[in-house]
């Protein structure tokens, strides 16, 4: 079924008009009908699925009536916060694209310690935009239930204190922790609950410094392994996510 994002705050009584771009997708790219049904999901992040058949098209809307609501379940039932520490270049678009079609909830770009990119004033705002557009056209094409939001850069100290407050538990994959036993990984992992919000920390390409690892590890955090190997900074959170499809998604 046909799916789309929208503002549900302007519903009454059961019925949505749906103007602008998407009345202009609806109508003239997918030729749709009155009586063709329809997934909207609101642009609040909540994540459910509203079916809607469309009753009419009058000037420039497509006027909808709901049908059912139903919970989403395309999401991952723990929520993930990345911290990414700031990459070179457009490393940063890959790591938004892959990681919104894997399950990621909100992304935060931190500059770290060993970030080699600095952004300054307009160019910073132009950036978290840009990732922002590649969350959204990434969440629809794999049809996840929320577009994930793109924070503004955050100092290390900034985040650290975001994620506190906002997540349980924090986490940080360490590569120092690839030469040990990863029992304690698979322990956290396993702890995991439904209903969850992780934070997840990774080092740009230079890695953490011994400090930032330490502040973490001050305000609350855990350190994890991603396996054997030292992976690219743009490969690690995808692992995470990985790992987290494996415990909660497959039979
Ligand atoms: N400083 C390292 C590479 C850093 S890799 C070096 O050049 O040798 C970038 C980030 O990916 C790390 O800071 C860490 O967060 C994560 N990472 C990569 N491989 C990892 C592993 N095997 N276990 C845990 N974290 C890993």
């Amino acid at each position: 079924m046909t799916q789309i994002f929208a503002d549900l705050s302007s519903m009454q009584d059961s019925m949505l008009t749906i103007c602008g771009e998407d009345y202009n997708h609806i109508k003239n790219v997918l030729r749709m009908h009155p009586g063709e049904k329809l997934t909207v999901r609101g642009t609040d992040g909540s994540g459910e699925e509203y079916v809607f058949e469309i009753v009419s098209f009058s000037d420039n809307q497509v006027n909808c009536r709901l049908l059912s609501v139903k919970e989403s379940e395309v999401e991952l039932p723990v929520r993930v916060m990345l911290f990414q520490g700031l990459p070179k270049a457009d490393k940063m678009d890959f790591i938004v694209q892959k990681t919104v079609e894997m399950g990621v909830t909100e992304i935060v770009p931190v500059e770290m310690h060993r970030s080699i990119v600095k952004l300054a004033g307009d160019k910073r705002r132009k950036r978290v935009e840009r990732w922002q557009s590649i969350a959204e056209a990434a969440a629809k094409q794999s049809r996840r239930a929320i577009i994930p939001q793109v924070h503004e850069i955050m100092t290390y100290k900034e985040a650290l204190r975001f994620a506190a407050s906002a997540a349980d538990p924090v986490l940080v994959p360490y590569e120092v922790m690839a030469e040990q036993s990863s029992s304690g990984t698979r322990t956290l992992l396993e702890a995991l609950k439904p209903g969850q919000t992780a934070a997840v920390f990774v080092g740009p390409e230079g890695g953490f410094e011994g400090s930032e690892v330490d502040a973490a590890i001050g305000s609350g955090a855990k350190t994890i392994s991603l396996g054997r190997r030292i992976l690219r900074t743009e490969t690690a959170a995808m692992a995470f996510l990985a790992f987290l499809i494996y415990r909660f998604e497959l039979d």
